[in-house]
């Protein structure tokens, strides 16, 4: 069997729920599932570089023959050997190839140059897409509510405030209607010249001032218009979300699903927790879609 020589083209994120393309590459697995290569998808795949995001879920049909999609990563091939969810190099590499793989239980009849169809489930990708939104969204409204903490100049998040959540990230968790994110305060970030030391006293403050700005966001409804801005179609591209916030347009590096404005959102909330010997704060953002 050869292995795809180019990335898998990928409609999610224009945010299709549905595509057509033609089987590339099946590879069997240690695990006595298979992986499923098509040419295109609407199909998100979780990156292992950054699992911020989980799969979709849904359902590939081969042939009139419909089965569950029990999971979905990032696949890369140099041609030689095709890496499923291990990938030793990360996504965009030069000489390498990123292609989504469908993991199905059973590929029997599943045959390379088959005709193809996928199917997301739509209510599971709109969930996450609100979390990765207001995950983002809750980012920016922190980098701001942090500000008064940092005592040295250090670079800039996209509305000009200091950027917190890039310089401290150590995880993020995407979820439906919401987010877990971790940071790591550290003796790194102190010497950048952020006063841990004034979190605990500052913490109800930020917090309340973090959702305050996501109020006046969530207020803007459809007017805050999101869209993800890619140079090409293949998965390994670079992918960027944008958001016409009413002070300005924010762009950040992100391989998600989103929601296309905030017009069905009618709260996001965060709430912090800072655990000083663990060096940790951690943010959880939950998001309220308008019921109907
Ligand atoms: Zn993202």
């Amino acid at each position: 069997m050869t292995l795809p020589a180019a990335d898998t083209v990928v409609t999610y994120p224009d945010g299709d729920l549905a595509s057509t393309g033609t089987v590339l590459h099946v590879e069997p697995l240690a695990d006595g599932r298979s992986a499923v290569i098509l040419d295109r998808t609407a199909f998100h795949p979780v990156d292992p570089v950054w699992p911020d995001q989980p799969a979709d879920t849904g359902t590939l049909t081969v042939d009139g023959r419909a089965v569950t999609v029990v999971g979905a990563v990032v696949g890369a091939t140099d041609g030689t050997t095709l890496h499923v969810g291990d990938a030793p190099v990360r996504t965009g590499t030069d000489g390498w190839s990123f292609v989504v793989c469908h993991l199905v239980e059973e590929a029997t009849g599943v045959e390379p140059g088959a005709a193809a169809s996928v199917e997301v489930d739509a209510e599971t990708r709109r969930a996450l897409s609100t979390g990765h939104t207001a995950c983002h969204l809750a980012s920016l409204a922190l980098d701001e509510a942090l500000a008064g903490l940092w005592t040295k100049e250090v670079p800039l998040d996209g509305r000009g405030q200091p950027a917190f959540d890039q310089l401290a990230i150590a995880s993020s968790r995407i979820l439906p209607d919401g987010s877990v994110d971790e940071y790591r305060i550290g003796k790194s970030l102190r010497k950048k010249g952020f006063t841990a030391a004034e979190l605990p006293a500052a913490l109800a403050a930020v917090t309340d001032a973090a959702n305050a700005r996501l109020d006046g966001w969530a207020q803007a409804g459809a007017a805050l218009a999101i869209s993800i801005e890619r140079d090409g179609d293949g998965l390994g591209e670079r992918r960027r979300w944008r958001a016409e916030l009413p002070d300005g347009v924010v762009e950040i590096p992100c391989g998600g699903t989103h929601l296309r404005s905030l017009a069905d959102v009618a709260t996001i909330r965060v709430e912090l927790a800072y655990d000083a010997e663990a060096a940790s704060l951690t943010m959880r953002t939950s998001a309220v879609r308008v019921s109907g």
